[in-house]
């Protein structure tokens, strides 16, 4: 059996552990610390200086404290993207409310802004403002944010960007994760960086983030006794975890970019297959961390399922893109405003392997398993001149 191709695996700098043992050291272990102020600052740094961050344990807890802090509140409707990860949409029935999802466009596979356009005005003829709009940048594709957030503004709807997949990501040269209301990131083991395990809440509004600060800490009131007047949480990032962040920042570019070259040297490998297109990015406008390369199979000589069992049988770790939330049975029955985008992207969507610390040697593996499939039978060495990787 050949050693296993990951889809995503975690990639450490050299500075993770002289952070973590730092922690040790000072004996900093504890769900705060310097690390998680220093991660803090290191991840507003990044986006720009104009915004601030609040670290917490997890992209999940930041979408739900995301949504308290808006005030969604049981009986209240919150717009979704459909074609996501569960945990955009899970937090809002934490909160007792309802999703609308919506689809997707051709473009950039995230929410689509007619179809966003349909719903608010649909749930308000019914008698409902939506609350929030959750918009995801899938794979590190920036969602069209300008118009969105356009539609965001004329219907009065804060919105949340889910920017989990998208950290380095940029839309018209603007970080993503700065244009909505409030945004998360996650640090899960298979981001494009890593805590182990972890996430941000990050918003230009001060008041948004310390609040974030204040509900993930078990809502604790000025007071020498424990007085609560809110629910609280206990979703802050731990000092160990923030240390492997602070390593990570150090080489987030150096990441995107590794990224970026797996991105480009697959799109060269299946330039002459016509039915294996990449999800590229619409125009300069758009700049993807290219989180994962997603390819869309077209025509019926193969499926995606094919690609997906071949690349099985060789110990590489593919997967379908997201199962859209309105197909998914726990979300049964929910108002969904769209067509079939979503669902076709599924049924026909594939994410490689993508990693940062792929070798050439597990690219070049990953295709040629990929041209065995497709039966052109196209050795390395024909290619070796698409296949060059400077
Ligand atoms: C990973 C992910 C999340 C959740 O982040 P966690 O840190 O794993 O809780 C949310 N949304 C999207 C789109 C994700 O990919």
């Amino acid at each position: 059996m050949n050693p296993k191709i990951w889809l995503s695996s975690p990639h450490m700098g050299e500075k993770e552990q002289a952070y973590v043992q730092e922690a040790f050291d000072t004996n900093w272990i504890a769900p705060l610390g310097p690390h998680v102020n220093g991660f803090e600052q290191d991840l507003k740094h990044f986006l720009g200086g104009d915004v601030e961050v609040a670290a917490l344990s997890s992209g999940t807890a930041a979408l739900h404290l995301a949504l308290v802090i808006l005030g969604v509140q049981a009986g209240d409707e919150v717009i979704c993207q459909s074609m996501t990860f569960a945990a955009s949409a899970n937090p809002i029935v934490y909160q007792g409310a309802t999703p609308i999802f919506v689809d997707s466009e051709e473009l950039t596979w995230n929410m689509c802004p007619q179809f966003l356009e349909l719903a608010i005005c649909d749930r308000i003829r019914l008698g409902k403002k939506p609350k929030a709009i959750i918009v995801v940048h899938l794979y590190g594709m920036p969602a069209q944010m300008v118009e969105i957030m356009r539609i965001a503004r004329h219907y009065d709807i804060p919105v949340i960007e889910d920017a989990a997949e998208a950290l380095g990501s940029t839309y018209q040269g603007k970080q993503v994760g700065t244009f909505g209301d409030i945004s998360i990131f996650s640090f899960n083991g298979n981001k494009i960086i890593t805590t182990s395990g972890g996430g941000a809440l990050v918003s230009a509004n001060a008041t948004y983030v310390n609040k974030a600060r204040f509900l993930a800490t078990q809502a604790l009131d000025p007071a020498p006794h424990y007085q609560h007047s809110h629910i609280g949480y206990n979703y802050r990032m731990s000092n160990i975890c923030a240390g492997i962040g602070r390593g990570q920042m150090e080489i987030l570019p150096a990441r995107v970019q590794s990224r970026r070259d797996n991105f480009s040297f697959y799109q060269r490998a299946f330039g002459d297959i016509s039915e294996i297109q990449c999800g590229v990015e619409p125009s300069p406008d758009y700049h993807s961390n290219h989180w994962l390369t997603v390819v869309l199979i077209a025509g019926d000589r193969f499926t995606r399922e094919d690609l997906r069992l071949a690349l099985t049988a060789d110990n590489i770790d593919s997967r379908p893109l997201w199962k859209p939330m309105h197909l998914q049975p726990v979300y049964e029955g929910a108002p969904y405003y769209g067509y079939d985008t979503a669902e076709r992207l599924f049924k026909n969507g594939l994410c490689l392997p993508s990693g940062s610390n792929l070798t050439h040697e597990d690219l070049n593996r990953v295709v040629s398993r990929i041209y065995e499939t497709v039966a052109m039978r196209q050795t390395f060495e024909d290619h070796t001149s698409k296949l060059i990787f400077e």
